[in-house]
């Protein structure tokens, strides 16, 4: 048998995926390389790409095998759930000098971010009453009071500034941390006769 054979056969392999991922967070899998004729894959470069085959991630192999095994040896990659939730096809490949390039393909799943309840409850600050129809946003977020003086934004979590504004109203707004399900409360001026800029502003 000849021992001039140029190229061996290395085999590739994921594991340690955890199912769905959040969109947008980070996880960590594991990434083992072997070779067929006995090598010991220590130091090569993985890449991991997505379905358009761009990288997403690198990793580099170990130097220890895996329990059980001749020459798996392995490394953490760390990775980011893609942004769109869904099924995502990925696929780990390495080339090593002297052997044919290897793959190995594996999904990733990719869930929705969590979003959070905030209850925001707009008070008439001189008849100390609930004050319907009065907008409250955060960012993109929208909604209008009800007639228990009541909206509620979903949003995700982090920080963000909310606004309270209606016409003949002053307008306030409060910078908070959104980390779960929460209530805020405002209480905003009858001003019948607010300058034109303020019209402006908030009516444009
Ligand atoms: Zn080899």
């Amino acid at each position: 048998m000849s021992t001039e054979a140029a190229t061996h056969t290395a085999s590739l392999a994921v594991w340690g995926l955890q199912g769905p991922v959040e969109a947008g967070h980070p996880f960590t899998a594991a990434v083992g390389g072997t070779c067929n004729a006995g090598c010991v894959l220590t130091s090569r470069q993985v890449e991991i790409v997505d379905a358009d085959g761009a990288t997403v991630a690198r990793a580099e192999l170990g130097d220890t095998a895996w329990p059980g095994t001749a020459n798996l040896v392995w490394g953490n990659v760390e990775l980011v759930a893609p942004q769109t939730p869904g099924t995502h096809q990925w696929t780990a490949r390495i080339a090593a000098p002297g052997h044919a390039a290897a793959q190995f393909a594996f999904s990733v799943a990719s869930v929705p971010a969590p979003r959070h309840q905030l209850t925001v409850q707009v008070l008439d600050g001189t008849k100390r009453k609930p004050l319907k129809a009065a907008h409250v946003g955060a960012g993109p977020v929208h909604a209008v009071t009800d007639g228990d003086g009541r909206a509620t934004l979903l949003l995700p979590p982090g920080d963000v500034t909310i606004q309270v504004w209606k016409q003949k109203y002053s307008a306030a707004e409060q910078a908070l941390h959104v980390g779960g399900d929460a209530e805020v409360s405002f209480t905003i001026r009858y001003v019948p006769d607010k300058d034109p800029q303020y019209v402006r502003d908030f009516w444009a």
